[in-house]
């Protein structure tokens, strides 16, 4: 018996579930889905098969042929292991497919239940998933490592009138529900309740369970491109600036299949979340799920939306086998946006990413000077919650790495290399030795040339890492250095920045300076009150770190107003580093008062930031 992945039940030496079946019935007001999932196995098993488990409860396993019960148990009663959840235990005797039926409960990490207050057109109840790293497990029981694709089929039935999307093909017009097929899911009496209605997706390629997705809500769509819809709640205002924004998709579509290869998933679609989606954007294949915060109206969001793009090569098509090979993911996609901004956004907007990015590797350093292991490509991950340890060093380290790559054996080799890795190793999950060896064969020689164990199994950054330096970027920290002999960028210097070059500026400066200092820069460009909040969340953690107590309100406000992990956690870490009692209980108060709007997984990951600081 050895396990498959740090972070999964799954068994070596079990069958992997090919195909999944899921029947949800969504009950809005006990923020529960009732449902069932129909595994099947690639051939017949006999003996035993682990599923991950966490905060579902599981009510029967049948036989899908026979009915008959299938004997189950949760080797780890009564205990669940509370980064791993509980791991069920299924006795099959020459089987091949298990009926699974359960419910997920309230604290299902995975789904996230909205009030009508809590959306933006506050009408209609909303739900969403987010199931990266390991949340699959509390949706529906499942072997959750990376490691294991499958393919899906899924019914959901929800009140009139909201609608579902998912991350998937449609594959039948909303449509009445029909007694029966609801199975041991759930009785007809509810499943055909009066105002219920269906709709149902199929994935027809292979994904990990961590990319599995839905919404349901009061969901409007407008297209914006061949291939991309744009789907939000929240009204016309909100669809129409997201059409905007998001104009150019088709163009970074088309810049993605010449540098990597065709496009494999059909539709790109977009989904613009409520404000408390934990992340940017989520790479959901089919539908990509994003943060309202990115629409800024200047364009600048198509950034996320590059990088979410480029996940449909790097991490969706070529998958990290366990978390511990996540750079696989991060660090290539991180590379392959910055290549399609170049194209579509010119070498000065993928030169100043590269900047904010090299910052931000940089102070992941600080972060983890207590524990380096964190800061290797390939950490161990043994008994470690992925969501805890979550940080640029596997987008900013990797994309180091392959910029080394590049830069040692030339653009159109490393070009050339990349589509033959994307072809090779396409709808499968692979770890990073796979790697380093099809690196070692396809560019013989790399490895003499460049010292790949200390890149990969080393810690902190390899002296042969490079700050991206371009005229841009050499501007802007001469500019920030000066600000530390206490000059403030004159208006004509400035004149031309998006939010890019004011977040680069504001996160080279020292981690505290002189309140005046933060007085008068706000004074000159009300950075406090920027309507970017990629500017506002920096200047606000620069203003706190520096003990700037007027600055609470603004911070309470932003923290009230989005729930985006990249803004919680430098704001939240701000208030608690620091001696100040009252910055340390204002946290505690606005984390009391605001806790129930953040999805489950930043909840926990404020929650750990206050324990540190306790
Ligand atoms: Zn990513």
């Amino acid at each position: 018996m050895a396990r498959l992945d740090p972070h999964s039940y799954t068994e070596s030496s079990q069958p992997l579930a090919k195909h999944v079946a899921l029947t949800l019935y969504f009950d809005f007001a006990a923020r529960t889905i009732h449902g069932s999932a129909l595994l099947t196995l690639p051939a017949a098993h006999t003996g035993p098969l682990l599923l991950d488990t966490r905060s579902l409860l599981i009510h029967s396993v049948l036989d899908p042929r026979t009915t008959a019960p299938i004997p189950f148990s949760f080797p780890s009663d009564p205990t669940p292991d509370p980064v791993l959840g509980q791991p069920l235990c299924l006795s099959l005797s020459a089987q091949s497919a298990a009926l699974v039926v359960f419910s997920t409960s309230p604290s299902s990490s995975a789904l996230q239940w909205l009030s009508p207050a809590q959306t933006a057109s506050k009408a209609q109840p909303f739900v969403y998933t987010q199931c990266q790293s390991i949340h699959a497990r509390s949706l529906f029981p499942c072997q959750d490592t990376p490691a294991a694709r499958l393919v899906f089929s899924a019914r959901l039935n929800l009140p009139h009138p909201l609608t579902a999307v998912m991350a998937a093909a449609r594959a039948a017009a909303p449509r009445d529900p029909v007694p029966g097929e609801a199975g041991s899911a759930c009785p007809d009496a509810l499943w055909c309740a009066a105002g219920r209605s269906v709709e149902e997706f199929i994935m027809d390629r292979p994904i990990p369970p961590y990319l599995f997705a839905f919404a349901a809500g009061d969901i409007a769509a407008r297209d914006v491109g061949l291939r991309t819809r744009v789907h939000a709640e929240g009204g016309a205002a909100l669809l129409d600036a997201a059409a905007r924004e998001f104009a150019g998709a088709e163009e970074m579509i088309r810049a993605g299949e010449a540098l990597f290869g065709p496009y494999e998933w059909g539709r790109f679609d977009l989904l613009v979340l409520p404000p408390s989606f934990p992340y940017g954007g989520m790479e959901n294949p089919m539908m990509v799920f994003l943060t309202p915060t990115v629409i800024k109206g200047d364009a600048s969001g198509a950034q996320v939306v590059a990088h979410e793009l480029a996940h449909s090569w790097t991490g969706n098509l070529i998958t990290n086998k366990t978390n511990e090979h996540f750079w696989l993911n991060e660090g290539f996609t991180t590379y392959a946006e910055r290549r399609i901004v170049e194209v579509v956004q010119g070498e000065e907007t993928a030169a100043l990413n590269m900047g904010i990015g090299w910052r931000g590797l940089n102070d992941e350093m600080d972060r983890f000077k207590d524990n380096m292991e964190f800061t290797k490509l390939k950490p161990n991950l043994e008994g470690i919650d992925p969501d805890e340890i979550y940080s640029q060093v596997p987008y900013e380290k990797g994309f180091q790495f392959l910029w080394r790559i590049e830069r040692q054996v030339g653009r159109p080799t490393f070009d050339v290399f990349l589509k033959k890795y994307i072809a090779k190793f396409k709808f499968q999950s692979i770890d990073t030795e796979t790697f380093l060896e099809f690196l070692k064969a396809n560019l013989p020689g790399i490895e003499n040339q460049i010292d790949l164990k200390q890149w990969v199994e080393g810690t902190g950054i390899p002296p042969d890492a490079m700050e991206p330096l371009s005229s841009i970027y050499s501007k802007i920290v001469s500019l920030s250095n000066e600000f530390k002999l206490g000059n403030i960028p004159k208006k004509q210097e400035v004149a031309n920045w998006s939010g890019q070059e004011w977040e680069l500026y504001i996160e080279n400066l020292p981690k505290s300076v002189e309140p005046s200092q933060i007085a008068a820069l706000d004074a000159h460009y009300r950075l406090s009150e920027s309507r970017d909040y990629e500017v506002k969340v920096a200047f606000l953690q620069l203003a706190i770190s520096s003990g700037c107590k007027e600055y609470f309100g603004e911070v309470e406000r932003t923290l009230k107003q989005v729930g985006r992990m990249k803004y919680l956690r430098p704001l939240y870490t701000a208030l608690v580093q620091g001696n100040a009692e009252e910055a340390k209980l204002s946290a505690r108060r606005i984390f009391a008062e605001t806790r129930d709007t953040y999805h489950p997984i930043a909840q926990g990951v404020v929650e750990s930031i206050l324990a540190k600081h306790s």
